[in-house]
């Protein structure tokens, strides 16, 4: 069966940050501090999930999706990120599995998107070694409650992003601005990914996934320097994080100056362990040139013009997904697991009419093109086995608060009122007749 779902996360959503025992994350502290979120937004109420949690399964059995890809929040279950678990925290997610199951919508568990447990974070967080170990207690402990009933597990989502925006730039939690020096945060994540795979098996998961956001990189011209830094580009978004994970092995970063050192022994073979399928975010390319000041890192953002953008301005480039997924099929033969691409979707300018519905047909169209990129993929021989749109519900986020809004769903945050966008009900009518995913038109 092909896996039609959508995905959320959640520090995006779930709100009720004091609620039951939940310990602070790294988020609560980061959007509490002024400056860090437009707006001064925080996800203290986000979409109220928590408590709203049966009218959002609603929405998704009433859009007809199959499955349902959510995050747990470390710090609802250990609310500082070590020791035993809170049972109002794993009661939580207990319920929403149920509440899924009873609708025959397959739930997918995503164990860390980016929500560190503040107190682990005071304790040096992914810089540490240690959050790796405490990372596969987490998994061991949810999966000892929830894997009879979640059959698809996905160990981090985007460890590049929570490296980069987190750690090297500090626009995201925790807020630190380390350029290069972030790496061993990488390593540590897919690190802590490893020994997770381990503790969610020996607790009977049944299929397990890492989410990386991968993106096709394009050299900003045929000059050798642009082609130089897109390659390092592409070894430090792209192949960081799969080769390790896929091939056990990190690329050469020598070249860049930098050097790994904080790899052990057996840690490759940890990170390297077979994997039931491999989770692809997508939401464009990037187009790379040298960088103009090469002291600071060894490429530059040249930007993608000709396309039409998202309210975040990214460029809607749908082809992109599968020059993507054909480039990994190549790049990595039959080590490549199945892919389903966990996370797609754009930001519009979504407004309510009086009429009270959502005209979101730029969405529509993103999906449909991008859809139709997926089934392009397959149709050249790449094992696409699901497809996730980001997101359910307008939500929170990260550092743009909520002013982007990425919804099948629209929510006016004052009154918590769900409405479905355009984009719901056109997808919904696809889902009646499509199986997989539907040729281009
Ligand atoms: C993340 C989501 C985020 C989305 C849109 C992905 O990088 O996993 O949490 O909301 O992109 O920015």
């Amino acid at each position: 069966m092909f896996l039609w779902g959508t995905a959320t996360a959640s520090y995006q959503i779930e709100g009720a940050v004091t609620a039951d025992g939940r310990g602070p994350s790294i988020w609560d502290t980061f959007s509490h501090e002024p400056g860090r979120v437009r707006e001064g937004h925080t996800g203290d109420d986000a979409c109220d999930h928590y408590h709203r949690f049966e009218e959002d399964i609603a929405l998704m059995s009433g859009l007809g999706v199959n499955s349902y890809r959510f995050s747990i929040s470390w710090s609802r279950i250990q609310p500082t990120g070590a020791g035993a678990p809170t049972a109002a925290g794993l009661d939580f997610y207990d319920r929403l599995v149920d509440g899924l199951c009873a609708r025959g919508i397959v739930p997918a568990a995503t164990l860390f998107h980016w929500d560190l447990p503040q107190a682990l974070q005071d304790q040096g967080g992914w810089l540490s070694r240690d959050t790796s170990a405490r990372l596969a207690d987490y998994a061991g402990i949810v999966a000892a409650r929830l894997a009879d009933r979640v059959p698809l597990w996905i160990t981090l989502n985007e460890p590049f992003v929570h490296m980069v925006l987190g750690h090297g730039l500090g626009t995201h939690a925790p807020g630190q601005a380390l350029l290069l020096d972030a790496l061993p945060v990488a390593h540590h994540q897919l690190l802590g990914h490893g020994l997770a795979v381990q503790a969610l098996r020996a607790e009977g998961a049944r299929q397990v996934l890492i989410t990386n956001n991968c993106t096709p990189v394009w050299a900003a011209s045929d000059s050798e320097a642009d082609v130089r830094a897109a390659d390092a580009y592409d070894t430090l978004h792209n192949r960081l994080f799969n080769d390790p994970v896929l091939l056990g092995e990190y690329p050469d970063l020598s070249a860049y100056g930098v050097d790994l050192d904080v790899v052990q022994d057996g840690d490759l073979s940890a990170i390297s362990q077979p994997l039931d399928g491999i989770g692809i975010n997508y939401y464009n390319p990037t187009r790379i040139s040298a960088p103009a000041d090469p002291a600071d890192l060894p490429f530059e953002d040249a930007g993608i013009t000709g396309y039409p953008t998202t309210a975040f301005g990214w460029p809607v480039v749908p082809d992109g997904l599968r020059e993507l997924l054909t480039g990994l099929a190549a790049r990595y033969g039959d080590a490549l697991p199945p892919v389903y691409i966990t996370e797609n979707g754009c930001s519009q300018p979504d407004e309510l009419t009086p009429h009270g519905t959502v005209d979101d047909q730029a969405r529509i169209d993103y999906l449909d093109g991008h859809i139709g990129a997926v089934r392009a993929a397959m149709n050249e021989g790449v094992d696409v086995r699901g497809y996730y749109v980001w997101s359910l519900l307008d939500n929170f986020e990260w550092s743009e608060g909520y002013t982007q809004r990425f919804g099948l769903v629209h929510v006016d945050f004052p009154t918590q009122t769900r409405t479905p966008k355009a984009s719901y009900h056109w997808l919904r009518t696809q889902l009646t007749t499509h199986s997989e995913p539907w040729p281009t038109t």
